[in-house]
Order: structure tokens, then C-alpha cells, then sequence
């Protein structure tokens, strides 16, 4: 398996932004033993109006089985079900009493998870999943296995935030499909268990590099983010949240202090040429990120990643890379440069650099003393561009169940 890292995309339209409706849950109303003090649970809705369990933390789950008249180890089970053994239905809980399941499903309870709609595999191990949400709508997420020198194996997920992406930069496969909605935060966190399940091994790192801008979806981002953390264990510092720089959200974000990376997706050394490859640039100056990036730095100690996508002949010169290394020594230090070769999507104008200058790009910043990782591109094969594959499935409208354009033959497993 080849040592490296992932990538990915996005699409755009209207943000509808999603109200994770309040639910206040009395203890009183609870039969059980142990009394527990009314909280505020803010319970996440399916499409069809359903309660979702996924995405719950220990003591909110607790709180729907006294809620059920169940005593408060029921709560616990419930915890250990969801995210130890990753049960998808609630008829499937074995190891709770019939009586409790059924209560669960008439009070309009249900696990939050979905099909698998489509499974494609490169020739790399790498998997790129076409998930199918409640209404109908592909989402897209990727499973990253990298095996290093020393024998230790690592699996990344890349999750999507948003079903498409409001925001149109250029190179991007997922922008050029359009935007439909917000994903909630159990279709986040689902993601991580579909690769989980698709390749029977732990998730060890999580990044937001899939489909839509997640500082767009900042509250079920980071309801996510605390689930993946604390409910199904991946250390924060183990989750990155790659942002192409939404004006203040980056600061919201670091008053959270996570312990995980913020990845800034700059593509340019300087505004003019950022505002060609990235039409949102416009409204966020070069500056103006700089300074959130490197108060990001201050307020949480992590060291902020930049993302820089490579496209032939347009950011690619060794001047740009020396006009990078200043802008970044401008605005302090602790930063690192993570250069992603462009990825070719289809009617695309943009070129795939070559190597050579991929490699003076690398060494331009290095020689400046910025550290840089290069990005290998995973899974070629498997339509491993942002956005790719969905587009692929869902040339016109976003739902599955109509797209006609759709052929299994299309995407076959690649191998
Ligand atoms: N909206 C967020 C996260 C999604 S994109 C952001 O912009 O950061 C995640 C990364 O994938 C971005 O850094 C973007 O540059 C990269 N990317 C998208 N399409 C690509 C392509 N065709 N080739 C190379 N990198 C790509």
C-alpha cells in the first residue's frame, strides 16, 4: 500500500441551514429509580421526522431510557450498542429487552444510519463510499488505509459536511454539482462507521475534506466532532477540518479550543490570483485569513495547515512558492504548507502540474524553511477527486432513487 494521504470536494446552490430542534426531557416524566435532573436535549431529527439516537452522548442517552420508564444502565447499553458494536437497527439491539425496542420505535426513536448505495475500491486499498441518506440524496465519503514504513496501519476517513457545496472553486469536482443541503450531524458521524464497517478495522484520523464547506454546517460539524471524539473515540488531535475560509467562522471555531488541525485551503499567495482560483475569496481578504489563522494558532497552540492545490501553469511556479514562503513568515510561525497535485475532473481546464515543478515547489518552500508535505493522490482510479463519483451518479438532480442518467456499469470496481 503506498505511503500518503487523501483529498477531495464539493458542489453548490442555496444553504439551507438545519434547526436541530430543543427537546426538553423531564426526569419527572421518567419512571425509573434514579433521579435525574430535567436537561435540555437537543435530540437531532431524521428527513422524516424521526429521533435519532446517533450522534447522543452517554448521559443524553441515559436520559431517553429513564425517559422510557428503563432504569439508567439501559442508557448505557444503549451508548455501548451505537458505538462499540455499531448495531444500524433499532430490532437489532438483541441485548436490550423486546418490550424497551419496541417503546423506543413507537416513541419515534431510530439508530440514524443508511445504505450504502455504492462501494467503489482503487487498486491503492483506497474505497470511495456513495452513502444513500433518508431522502434519497448521495453523499460521499472516503476510506484511506496507509500502511507506514514501520509497519503501523492507519485509516482515514474523509468526510463530507454538506450534501454539495454553496461555494464554487474552480477546480473542484463537487462544486460543479451542485449544492443541496446541510448534512445533520448523525449523516457526519454514519460516514465514519460505513468505513469502519466497509473495511472492518478501527477509523484512527477523520478528516472534513469530502463534499461541501463544513464552516458552512458549523453546528452539526462540530456536534459531530464531539461524538467522534468522546462517543466513538478518535482523538481530536487525530481530526482535521479543512476550511477554504468562511469570514468569521475561524474564529468561533478556535474559541471552541479544539485539539485538532484547522486546514486552510489557500491555493494562491496573494489575493488576485486567490480570487481567480476561489470565487468566495472576494469576500474574505488574503489578510484577513491570515490574521484568523494566526490567532487560531495563539488561542489553541495548533499549528495551522495550508492547503495549496497545484494547478499547471496558473499557482505553480517557483515564484509562487517564494511569494508564499513570505506571506507565511509575514503572519508568524508554526505554519505548514500540504500541497495537493490538482486531481483532474472532467471539462476541468486545468492541467495536472508535472512533477519536476511539484518537487521546485516543495523545495522553494522548504529551502525558506516552511515544512511541507506533498499529497499523493489516492485512488485515481476510483474517481478520486472531490465530488467525482457523486458526480458520476447524480449528473442532474441530487436523488438517487431518479437520476436516470445513472449506470451500474459506470462505476465498476476498479482494480
Ligand atoms: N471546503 C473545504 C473542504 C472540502 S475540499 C475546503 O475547501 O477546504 C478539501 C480539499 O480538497 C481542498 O483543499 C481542495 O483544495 C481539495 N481539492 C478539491 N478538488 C480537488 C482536485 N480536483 N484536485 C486536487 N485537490 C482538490
Amino acid at each position: 500500500m503506498r505511503a500518503s494521504l487523501l483529498h477531495h470536494a464539493r458542489t453548490s446552490h442555496v444553504s439551507r441551514a438545519f434547526l436541530s430542534r430543543t427537546l426538553t426531557v423531564s426526569a419527572a416524566a421518567a419512571a425509573g429509580p434514579v433521579s435525574v435532573p430535567s436537561v435540555k436535549m437537543a435530540a437531532s431529527k431524521s428527513q422524516s421526522g424521526s429521533r435519532v439516537l446517533l450522534g447522543m452522548s452517554g448521559d443524553e442517552l441515559q436520559q431517553v431510557a429513564l425517559d422510557l420508564g428503563q432504569q439508567s444502565y439501559r442508557g448505557k447499553q444503549l451508548h455501548h450498542i451505537l458505538y462499540k458494536r455499531k448495531v444500524k437497527e433499532i430490532h437489532d439491539f438483541v441485548q436490550l429487552p423486546l418490550e424497551f425496542r419496541r417503546e423506543l420505535q413507537e416513541a419515534g426513536w431510530s439508530v440514524g444510519r443508511s445504505p450504502i448505495h455504492k462501494a467503489v475500491t482503487a487498486a491503492d486499498g483506497t474505497v470511495k463510499l456513495l452513502i444513500k441518506l433518508e431522502d434519497n440524496l448521495l453523499v460521499e465519503t472516503v476510506g484511506i488505509p496507509v500502511e507506514d514504513d514501520k509497519g503501523s496501519f492507519r485509516l482515514t476517513a474523509c468526510v463530507s459536511s454538506q450534501v454539495g457545496c454553496p461555494l464554487r472553486c474552480s477546480f473542484c469536482a463537487t462544486g460543479k454539482g451542485g449544492f443541496s443541503r446541510n448534512l445533520k450531524r448523525h449523516e457526519i458521524i454514519e460516514q465514519v462507521l460505513a468505513i469502519e464497517e466497509v473495511f472492518k478495522h478501527r477509523v484512527t484520523n477523520v478528516v472534513f475534506m469530502g463534499m461541501g464547506e463544513p464552516m458552512m454546517n458549523m453546528k452539526e460539524v462540530l456536534e459531530a466532532h464531539r461524538c467522534l471524539n468522546k462517543d466513538v473515540q478518535i482523538g481530536q488531535r487525530m481530526i482535521t477540518i479543512s476550511t477554504v475560509g468562511v469570514p468569521n467562522t475561524i474564529k468561533r471555531l478556535a474559541s471552541h479550543k479544539l485539539q485538532s488541525t484547522l486546514a486552510l485551503s489557500l491555493h494562491a499567495p496573494n489575493q488576485k490570483l486567490r480570487e481567480k482560483i476561489v470565487p468566495s475569496a472576494k469576500a474574505y481578504p488574503l489578510d484577513a485569513i491570515m490574521k484568523d489563522c494566526r490567532d487560531y494558532f495563539l488561542e489553541t497552540s495548533r499549528r495551522v495547515s495550508f492547503e495549496y492545490t497545484l494547478l499547471a501553469g496558473v499557482n505553480d511556479a517557483v515564484e509562487h512558492a517564494i511569494e508564499l514562503a513570505e506571506l507565511l513568515h509575514k503572519w508568524g510561525r508554526g505554519h505548514h504548507v500540504n500541497i495537493i497535485p490538482f486531481n483532474p475532473i472532467e471539462g476541468s481546464e486545468y492541467k495536472r502540474p508535472y512533477k519536476k515543478s511539484v518537487l521546485a515547489f516543495a523545495a522553494a518552500l522548504e529551502s525558506r524553511k516552511i515544512t511541507v508535505s506533498t499529497r499523493q493522490t489516492r485512488g485515481l482510479d476510483a474517481s478520486a477527486a472531490c465530488g467525482q463519483l457523486r458526480n458520476e451518479f447524480q449528473k442532474r438532480p441530487l436523488h438517487a432513487g431518479t437520476d436516470h442518467q445513472q449506470s451500474q456499469s459506470e462505476v465498476a470496481i476498479a482494480s
